[in-house]
């Protein structure tokens, strides 16, 4: 650490940067200096390293030099974004008066603060997704939760009361930042998992961000509001806090007024079905697991939006799938309102097409920072939307028409535009070229100079020939001397009093003549005049589209909402969806079932459909055995997919569908390699598993794929065993299930327990191969046919002819034996003799193995009902241990 010594010793530059930098001191403090911003003492070796930049000193008055780093004003995005992309605050202190003009030390103010939440530089966004920043207030066992997104003006506020939804709402929204009160900092929360797996800066802010009165009087101020219940959050208590404080944190921030932050939107979290965070992953809702990419999430195959807020509004709904049936009902309706009319829907496809983001467009006006350009962009997009509005005339459901009455034309502000703009103007606005002719009488009198000032020179320029017979003469311009004569070498001697020499090149000489200097004046001074008026009326016209924000936010949501239901539409006609029934009664019943993913990716093989039928009385559990590779965990990511999709609102990939609405889906899938926590693998699941039997409800759908496989094979028999038997008990729990499992001893529950059910994936054999059929078949599967996957998947022949072996002879010798003299690797496992099947390689099962008729008896004498599970095993073992 370098340290500051005593103040007085520095040079008045380098008191200035500390005494701002102490004002500032959780932000790297880029401080302008000239045309560099830099950095100096701890920033600058902090900053040096992460952005790769040589590191120097300054002389800064005192007896070592400071250490400093910086990077060229004109640049500073890329590095900005870099360090605010690696979890730091950057505060930008700019010179706030012109150097030029400053007596002594230059003003500097910093102007803004970036951070990761509040980054709005569109390099540094992904158009298709929100940018959040998250406040969270813990207070007496409640979360307060506010949300912003500062570059599309989105702002909500919730508040829940466990820790656990809490972590759903993180995981739903996956802010960039969090800030937070002490008291949630300090609560014992996982912040580790949210920095180091999620990537989200997490920020603890002092204690007066969080008082009633503060955020309050913040609300009301913004909002210009008498009394909190208008914004509708009078049933927020703990919410309007964490709202409160997030505002309070942006103005802070961002410095100025927020006024795209034009309304703020309370929702309830029991509106949407409930998916944790492991649920989201394994689904693979809007990225892959291992890649983490969108190609090959379901979101992926869900997008065909054509705007950028279209895409991030369908994320949202990815997201958060609804609970509701009316809701998912009018969401239907659009759908197919849209695809009974493809015509129109194609129509208003291309009508969407070039429509540029709205939401953060305005944002831009806002913030005043959107260029000529924007504005092109603004109108263009807005020129849309009459025709969008007049097609929508077609249809009559709620959704369609709420939509086309929140789309507001805004005509008066297209034309605005179109007659004051430029159709292609520069990038700056501080040159001129951006307001048309007719708009404004004086910008049209100031240009007029400009070309009656090119006659006036060519006039003066042709006299003055005449006058001294100097037939090259020329009046050029350059940026250093304005006008001027230019008189050849050759012609030297013609060269009047009257012209004064300015410069003298080698083969020229430069001149002017007070003639000359006063059309100059004339000249540049309409110039100067027309780009300061011109700059003027460019920052009047984006002052009106500032004034209408609510407006255009409004018709933006429309707008997005618009295109993710053509979206919709698009993809269920295109991939040949069905509009899924929705009911209250708790049954799933789909028939021709596809995976909305896998039936995409597949290119060589057409995929087989399957049906899927559970309920809450007799089916709720299906047992699934099959070999690897047959599609176990296909087959039950797509029934979870389905209901998903439908309570979207989307169709979904079957021939029919009945789908009951599920509260919450669970999913628990074998071997999630959750290396970044640290912990093992078989903790995971069991983390898992705890979780889903404490969270879920009769009401959930849960799929569970390979549960008890991280520990031995009878640890891990008892604890899926038990979790079935918990699961199946309406009393205790009685979810609907999805069970994947390689115990095929878990096959004997079908009858032990009225509502569970055997499935298995068909399979054929083939002389020495296996083909997979991939239809789900009523029944427990029979064998594993370990050793034809592995060899399928390559396995060396020899190693497969080995397997083989010793398949044969576990098959035909008490295990214990046999494992004296077979390799160390499988001498572990403990196994038990096994009745020779015809076919040499069945899988070893407890329960087809007795025969002994004594033993025989003592099972007969035993009340299974009053065993629980892992007394039960034990009683297995010690009966096979007698054969
Ligand atoms: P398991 O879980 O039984 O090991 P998977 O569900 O991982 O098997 O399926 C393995 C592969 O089989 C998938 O990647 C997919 O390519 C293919 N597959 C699965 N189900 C089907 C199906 N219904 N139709 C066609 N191919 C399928």
């Amino acid at each position: 650490r370098t340290e500051v010594k005593d103040v007085a010793e520095y040079t008045p530059m380098m008191q200035q940067y500390l005494k701002t930098k102490e004002e500032y001191k959780d932000c790297i403090l880029f401080y302008r200096l000239g045309d560099f911003y830099e950095m100096f003492f701890d920033d600058a070796i902090v900053v040096s390293k992460e952005l790769e930049l040589t590191l120097t000193g300054k002389s800064c008055g005192a007896e070592e030099r400071a250490p400093m780093c910086g990077v060229p004003y004109h640049a500073v995005e890329g590095y900005l974004n870099k360090l605010v992309a690696n979890g730091h605050k950057v505060a930008i202190c700019e010179q706030v008066e012109d150097p030029k003009l400053a007596k002594g030390l230059v003003k500097r103010e910093v102007i803004r603060i970036v951070t990761p939440g509040t980054n709005t530089d569109m390099q540094a966004l992904d158009e298709s997704k929100n940018n959040y920043i998250m406040c969270i207030v813990y207070l007496a066992d409640k979360y307060g939760i506010s949300l912003a997104d500062i570059s599309t003006g989105d702002y909500f506020v919730t508040e829940v009361d466990t820790e656990r939804k809490l972590i759903d709402e993180i995981n739903k929204f996956a802010p960039s930042e969090i800030i937070c009160n002490e008291s949630f900092y300090m609560s014992g929360v996982d912040l580790s998992d949210m920095k180091n797996r999620l990537g989200i800066a997490v920020y603890s802010l002092e204690a007066w961000y969080f008082s009633d009165e503060t955020a309050e009087n913040t609300l009301k101020e913004h909002f210009k509001v008498q009394s909190l219940e208008g914004l509708g959050l009078s049933d927020y208590a703990c919410g309007t806090i964490a709202a409160g404080a997030l505002l309070r944190y942006l103005y802070e921030t961002q410095k100025n007024d927020l006024g795209n932050l034009s309304a703020i939107h309370p929702y309830s979290t029991g509106k949407y079905m409930i998916i944790d965070s492991s649920t989201r992953r394994n689904l693979e809702l809007v990225e892959t697991l291992r890649e983490k990419q969108k190609r090959g999430s379901l979101l992926w195959v869900l997008d065909k939006t054509k705007t950028a807020m279209g895409a991030r509004t369908l994320r949202a709904y990815v997201e958060q799938p609804l609970i509701d049936k009316t809701e998912i009902e009018l969401r239907q309706e659009a759908i197919g309102e849209l695809n009974d009319h493809v015509i129109t829907r194609e129509e208003l496809r291309e009508y969407l097409n070039p429509i540029y983001d709205l939401e953060r467009l305005i944002t831009r006006v806002t913030y005043r920072t959107a260029n000529p350009r924007d504005l092109i962009a603004f109108k263009n997009s807005i020129s849309m939307l009459p025709p969008i509005k007049s097609l929508l005339d077609e249809f009559d459901g709620a959704l369609l028409k709420n939509i086309q009455n929140d789309i507001d034309a805004m005509e008066e502000l297209c034309s605005l535009v179109d007659r004051s703009i430029m159709e292609e103007p520069p990038i700056s606005v501080r040159e001129g070229g951006l307001i048309k002719e007719g708009y404004n009488e004086d910008v049209d009198k100031y240009r007029n100079a400009k070309t009656e000032g090119k006659t006036w020179l060519a006039e003066l320029e042709a006299k003055e020939r005449e006058k001294t017979g100097i037939k090259n003469l020329k009046i050029k311009y350059n940026k250093v001397f304005g006008y001027y004569l230019e008189v050849t070498n050759s012609y030297k001697d013609l060269v009047p009093d009257y012209f004064t020499r300015k410069q003298t090149l080698a083969n020229a000489e430069r001149y002017i003549t007070p003639e000359l200097k006063e059309l100059e004046d004339m000249i540049l001074g309409a110039e100067d005049k027309l780009v300061s008026l011109e700059y003027d009326l460019f920052c009047e016209v984006r002052n009106k589209i500032a004034e209408e924000v609510v407006r255009i936010q409004r018709t933006a949501k429309a707008i997005a909402n618009l295109d993710v239901f053509v979206s919709l539409a698009v993809v269920a006609d295109q991939n040949n969806y069905c509009r899924p029934k929705m009911t209250n009664s708790g049954v799933i019943d789909i028939k021709g079932g596809r995976h909305p993913v896998v039936e995409k990716m597949i290119t060589n093989d057409m995929f087989i459909d399957n049906d899927t039928y559970l309920d809450n009385g007799n089916n709720r559990i299906a047992i699934i055995t099959g070999p690897n590779m047959a599609g176990k965990s296909t087959y039950m990511r797509q029934a979870a997919l389905i209901v998903l999709m439908a309570q979207i609102g989307s169709f979904v990939p079957a021939t029919s569908a009945k789908i009951g609405i599920v509260d919450r889906i669970f999913t628990r899938v074998g071997a999630s390699d959750d290396l970044a926590s640290g912990q093992s693998t078989f903790m995971v699941e069991m983390n898992e598993v705890a979780n889903i039997l404490r969270n879920a409800t009769s009401n959930s759908l849960l799929v569970l794929d390979e549960i008890g496989r991280g520990t031995s094979t009878f640890d891990g028999l008892s604890i899926a065993w038990a979790v079935v038997e918990h699961i199946s008990n309406p009393r205790l729990l009685g979810a609907k299930t999805l069970f994947a499992t390689h115990y095929h001893e878990l096959t004997e529950l079908e009858g032990k327990l009225n509502n569970v059910h055997n499935y298995c994936i068909a399979v054929k054999e083939k002389g020495d191969d296996i083909v997979f059929l991939r239809k789900i078949v009523q029944g427990g599967a029979d064998k594993s046919y370990g050793i034809q996957v592995a060899k399928l998947a390559g396995v060396p022949d020899s190693v497969i002819e080995r397997a083989k072996e010793i398949v044969e002879e576990l098959s035909a010798n008490d295990i214990t034996s046999v494992t004296k003299n077979i390799t160390p690797a499988t001498a572990g496992t403990k196994k038990k003799k096994e009745r020779l099947d015809e076919v040499d390689l069945t899988q070893m099962s407890l329960f087809d193995t007795v025969k002994d008729d004594d033993i025989l008896e003592e099972l007969k004498t035993i009340d299974v009902g009053n065993l629980t599970p892992i007394e039960a095993l034990n009683k297995l073992y010690e009966l096979q241990n007698k054969i």
